[in-house]
């Protein structure tokens, strides 16, 4: 600040007093403004702001103190330095000028050279005080907006040293650093080195850096932002210190929406396709397949609009963590959009398309229990489709819209239904089309054959009854797994025509084994569509007569969904076979939602277990107690539980011990021919 711009008000009713004094300081460059008392004075102190007042007292009109007062009124802080220029040097007038406002105070007669040297004085110390004030008022703000805080290191002593506000800043840190070597210990272990590089290198350059760092905390780790520079001439690092750790989540927040579901948590489509293009480039690279699935909720729509989107966004929650339950190995899932989900599986080629198709199924099937929507417990439908990469496509979108479209196309025959992308370059089955034509004759040229596999009472250990299982030899290929035709039949209305000759072939099956000496309970599965047809009973007792089996030896296979559709209509049929003499068995029964009540009401023999809930029981993951409970129910009520897909010793044993009657499952035997089935009773 240069005098010449310096402006002095000086406040006094003595003419000759203000003439002198501009006299003098005009003449050392001061520009001199006047006012004659001190309501002029306050007047001109706010038109004019000078940058110091001389405040004669006594005056006419107000006098210099009332005049201070005024003027510091109108000061948000005290700034203008004001000296008070007295006659009566008495203290009492002195502590009168402090009092209302003045810095200092000079008597009269005035000793020029001497003001001149004071009023120097003041306007420095005014001058200090404001850049103090800028500073403080900068700092302040910084540290509020962005928690801020200043370090300097003596490159000399390796000394550290923190501004006021540090120890606020870094409040997880009982105390502040005081050498470069300490301050290290407050930085995450596996930053350090980075930290380090960084500034050796801004010691040698002397160049600006920056760079971010966790420090750990009891909670979460903060992310300190450091700035510094090498000061070399001063031999002095200095720099700022920010805690960034707010600012980094909300982005990494921003950025997590921007490719996660915000209702699910899942990822979202950007995510997948991102995913699904790097997938498809290792698959290429190592000639595996990607299975790339959408799947949707049915009726979501529906269901948002009649529940409220809190239940709806509740039951997708709950289908995901269904979903992720039981995972197939390397699947990444994801939400599009209203009910819609997606997935992608990377497989090993070696695995075929059966294969990959029961796997699938299997997953899917976890689909097939019932939900609560709000405290209503329902059956939900899906349809499913499946393209293959880089078989089908190579690019990530074509990929996804040939699974879109061949999910859209699917006609929904279950509660899971699921069709799988065929172009005319797959070999195999070639379309839907194709397959329905197929389908067709194989019907009328008996291309369909049984199997049977075995179900072993565990306090026995043997087999007591088999459940046949409906194979189709293709002409041009082997046999094609039930869960590929079976829906397209049942959307065909070739099921019945079918179920028909099923029930008469396992009837007659069974009927020579008995005479053989083999007298098996025969299980037989029941379609939905067969099972609603209103002649069932009088069908399934002509083939009674026809191939005269003992009815109580054939067991009618219903899955709970289905029994569960139209409760009333269901118990119902079930008391009308049974008074015929007929077993029934529920087949695929999970926990899940299904309420015990269910098993009490409806006129049922067998309760079979669904595989993925055997899958669980070693695994620890579903309730034991539950399945305790459920046996215990079974025993009381005189059914027979059957475990369903026991694959492995160790399962067996647990199902054992948790007091199921029977098992079935690979364990024992895969479903087998006839003639198999009798060789491997007789080798047990
Ligand atoms: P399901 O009634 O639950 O039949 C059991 C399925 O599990 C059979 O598959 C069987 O081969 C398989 N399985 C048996 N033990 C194990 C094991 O230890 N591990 C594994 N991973 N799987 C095991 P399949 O024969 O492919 O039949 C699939 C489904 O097709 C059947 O499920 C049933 O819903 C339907 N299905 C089969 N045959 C007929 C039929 O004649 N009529 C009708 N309506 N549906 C049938
Ligand atoms: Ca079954
Ligand atoms: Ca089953």
């Amino acid at each position: 600040m240069t005098e010449s711009l310096t402006r002095i008000l000086i406040v006094d009713d003595a003419n000759i007093e203000r003439m002198k004094l501009k006299g003098y300081l005009g003449k050392r460059g001061f520009e001199i403004i006047e006012a004659a008392n001190g309501a002029e004075g306050v007047d001109q102190y706010i038109k004019q702001h000078p940058d110091l007042i001389l405040m004669d007292v006594n005056m006419p009109v107000m006098n210099g103190y009332d005049a201070i007062r005024q003027i510091r009124l109108q000061e948000s802080k005290m700034m203008t330095p004001i000296l008070i220029l007295t006659a009566d040097d008495d203290l009492v007038a002195i502590d009168q000028a402090f009092e209302a406002g003045a810095n200092d105070f000079f008597p009269k007669p005035i000793n020029y050279p001497l003001l001149h040297k004071r009023i120097r004085y003041a306007l420095r110390d005014a001058a200090r005080e404001r850049e103090l004030m800028r500073i403080t008022g900068l700092q302040e703000t910084a540290r509020i907006l962005a928690g801020l805080a200043f370090w300097e290191v003596d490159m000399k002593t390796q000394e550290m040293r923190w501004s006021d506000d540090a120890s606020d800043l870094l409040h997880w840190i009982d105390e502040l650093p005081n050498s470069f070597e300490s301050g290290m210990q407050i930085i995450h272990p596996d930053d350090r080195q980075r930290m380090i590089r960084i500034f050796e290198d801004a010691a040698k350059t002397g160049a600006k850096f920056e760079l971010e760092v966790r420090s750990p905390a009891q909670k979460q780790d903060h992310i300190l932002k450091i700035v510094g520079q090498h000061n070399i001439a001063q031999g002095l690092f200095v720099g700022a210190i920010q805690d960034v750790s707010s600012q980094r989540r909300l982005e990494h927040q921003v950025n997590y929406l921007a490719f996660h579901d915000a209702t699910t948590g899942l990822p979202n489509r950007k995510l997948f396709l991102r995913d699904l293009e790097e997938s498809i480039e290792l698959s290429t690279r190592n000639k595996s397949q990607v299975i790339v699935g959408v799947i949707e909720l049915i009726r979501f729509q529906q269901i948002t609009e009649t529940y409220g989107v809190d239940v709806a966004d509740q039951l997708l929650i709950n289908l995901v963590s269904q979903l992720r339950s039981e995972q197939l190995p390397n699947t990444f899932i994801a939400r599009m959009d209203g009910g819609v989900f997606v997935w992608r599986t990377l497989l090993d080629t070696d695995n075929n398309d059966e294969r990959i198709s029961a796997e699938i199924n299997w997953w899917l099937a976890q689909l097939n229990r019932s939900w609560m929507l709000g405290d209503r417990e329902t059956y939900l439908t899906f349809t499913a489709g499946v393209a293959i990469g880089p078989r089908h496509s190579s690019s990530a979108s074509e990929l996804l819209g040939m699974a879109h479209r061949t999910q859209r196309l699917q006609k929904p025959t279950a509660n899971v239904t699921l069709g799988f992308y065929t172009d005319s370059k797959d070999d195999g089955l070639q379309s839907r089309l194709q397959m329905e034509s197929d389908l067709r004759m194989a019907v009328t040229e008996k291309q369909f054959y049984l199997v049977y596999q075995p179900q072993i009472d565990l306090s026995s250990d043997r087999v007591v009854g088999v459940e046949a299982l409906l194979r189709w030899r293709h002409p041009q290929g082997e046999s094609v797994p039930p869960f590929r035709f079976i829906p397209i039949l049942e959307e065909m209305g070739l099921i019945s025509e079918l179920g028909d000759w099923i029930l008469e072939e396992a009837c007659r099956q069974q009927v020579e084994w008995t005479t053989e000496g083999y007298p098996l309970r025969m299980g037989v599965n029941l379609s939905p569509i067969q099972f609603d047809q209103a002649d069932l009973p009088a069908q399934i007792q002509a083939i009674v007569i026809k191939t005269a089996i003992v009815p109580q030896q054939l067991e009618l296979e219903i899955t709970e969904s289905l029994a569960m559709h139209n409760p009333e209509a269901t118990i119902e049929t079930l008391h009308q076979l049974r008074e015929m003499g007929f077993k029934i068995a529920i087949d695929d029964f999970g926990i899940g939602f299904s309420s015990l009540e269910y098993l009490l009401r409806f006129p049922i023999d067998t309760l079979k277990i669904d595989r993925a809930f055997v899958k669980d029981i070693t695994r620890g993951r579903s309730d034991r107690a539950i399945v305790r409970a459920l046996t215990s129910l079974c025993q009381g009520l005189g059914l027979t539980t059957i475990a369903e897909g026991v694959e492995t010793q160790r399962q067996r044993d647990y199902i054992d011990a948790l007091g199921a009657t029977e098992i079935q499952g690979y364990l024992i035997s895969p479903p087998l021919e006839p003639k198999a089935l009798i060789n491997l009773i007789k080798n047990l």
